[in-house]
């Protein structure tokens, strides 16, 4: 059913009117799962077209699961672990953030973050002690790769040398995220002598703050592997290209462009934007992969000593894929899926009544999906 945006809008304007508890019959999800499939396929044509203006762009894992530009063995050891390793491996330890950031997935929230519990660390679901490390390497085998994830992990960052120690001794690839307000050359060198790999800097979180930027050419003496991984927004478009040749005199040596995806924490704060669901799993707001694919284009036409990848919502449902099959999992296992409980209708009325946003084809409805007729 290739709907037409009239009547795609027609219909979305009356299924946001309805009770949030009112679920909809089997004729009105086909209506509203062919609207966005319109929508899907329209902002894929708008991304293939910004694709196709990157020179000598490359992709990375099966797929390919990522796409980059620039020097790969700048490539960060962290996403080739996570897209064609052993899979990401999150570690869990820190429940607090120092920053309030309008994108995070824990907006509103923040100060209500179930804890790990003192002493322990969450991997791969299960908790763990320190101690406990050797056993689960002795009985599971040991990861390519694990990541430090969970709010800001430099609010309390002494607890985290001993642990890293461990994993480099047991030879696996690290790396950790921070918003890098606490980072200063004391933590950093010691994160560097505990063997940590690789370091990234959510820029965004700062406003590309002059002491961020600072600390991640710091960082660049301690830790081999140092980065930018930040979502893509008009905020961050206009901080990093304020403070271009600053960041790329770092020394670093990729940046991250992470498609942000909205949860019901952060929707809030991108109501009005033009949005899409990809393959009706991540909800993100068209700019994001915009702004990355530009930012590629831009890396490529100035030579940036950088990589510029793109860590899309594609690359987030290739990477499940991958975990699934990491996992033993059945053919077409994931985890990838749609993020709100309900299909926020009234936050698809922007791009549906956006003049610049056409469908690539529409026809007429068929019977019995008009506006007027009886659909349940
Ligand atoms: S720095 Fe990270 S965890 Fe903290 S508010 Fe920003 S996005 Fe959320």
């Amino acid at each position: 059913m290739k709907i037409s945006k009239k009547d795609a809008l027609q219909w979305f304007s009356f299924f946001a009117a309805l009770p949030e508890d009112q679920p909809l019959g089997c004729r009105q999800q086909e209506i509203a799962l062919a609207v966005f499939s319109q929508i899907e396929l329209a902002v894929e044509a708008r991304f293939q077209r910004l694709l196709a203006a990157i020179p000598g762009v490359q992709g990375l894992g099966p797929g390919p699961s990522t796409l980059f530009v620039g020097p790969e063995e700048h490539f960060p050891a962290g996403c080739r672990s996570c897209l064609t390793g052993t899979g990401l491996s999150a570690v869990r330890r820190t429940n607090r953030c120092d920053a309030r950031c309008p994108f995070c997935y824990d907006f509103g929230v923040l100060d209500a973050i179930p804890p790990i519990g003192e002493g322990f660390w969450e991997i791969g679901g299960g908790r763990y002690r320190e101690e406990d490390l050797d056993l689960l390497f002795a009985l599971q085998g040991k990861p390519t790769g694990i990541a430090y994830v969970y709010l800001e992990p430099m609010m309390e960052i002494d607890r985290y040398y001993g642990v890293i120690r461990r994993f480099h001794e047991a030879g696996v690839h690290q790396h950790l995220y921070t918003n890098g307000l606490r980072a200063n050359a004391e933590n950093l060198r010691a994160l560097g002598e505990a063997g940590l790999d690789e370091i990234r800097f959510n820029l965004g979180a700062s406003g590309a703050a002059d002491t961020v930027i600072q600390a991640m050419a710091t960082a660049k003496r301690f830790i081999p592997q140092v980065g930018i991984e930040t979502p893509m927004t008009r905020e961050f478009d206009a901080r990093f290209h304020a403070k271009k040749r600053d960041i790329l005199a770092t020394g670093i040596d990729f940046m991250n462009c992470a498609e942000l995806h909205l949860n019901e924490n952060n929707l809030p704060n991108y109501w009005g934007e033009n949005l899409y669901f990809y393959r009706l799993g991540y909800l993100s707001p068209v700019f994001s992969r915009e702004i990355t694919l530009k930012m590629m284009r831009e890396a490529v036409a100035e030579s940036w000593p950088i990589v510029v990848h793109d860590c899309s919502n594609r690359t987030k449902f290739a990477r499940d894929l991958h975990q699934g099959r990491q996992e033993g999992g059945w053919f077409g296992q994931t985890t990838y899926g749609r993020e709100l409980s309900a299909w926020p209708f009234e936050a698809f009325l922007p791009i549906l009544e956006d003049p610049t946003f056409s469908f690539l084809e529409e026809e007429p409805l068929p019977e019995g999906f008009r506006p007027g007729d009886i659909v349940l």
